[in-house]
């Protein structure tokens, strides 16, 4: 007389993605600054116009 336990489903599916989600890698030379010959406070990744002058921004150096 044998009493086997019906087959137990232990279906743990534990996934464990560590996903380092590292894109973003700024390490680019060329960066460049710009800001308002006026105003020195003013910075900006990309060409534009100053927000308190309205004069064009320049390149920083
Ligand atoms: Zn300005």
């Amino acid at each position: 007389m044998i009493n086997f336990p019906p087959p137990k489903k232990n279906a743990k599916t534990e996934i464990t993605v560590k996903e380092m989600a590292d894109t973003k890698n700024e390490n680019m030379e060329a960066k460049k600054t710009y800001t308002c010959s006026m105003h020195p406070e003013v910075i900006s990744d990309k060409p534009g116009k100053c927000p308190k002058c309205g004069m064009e921004l320049i390149e920083k150096k």
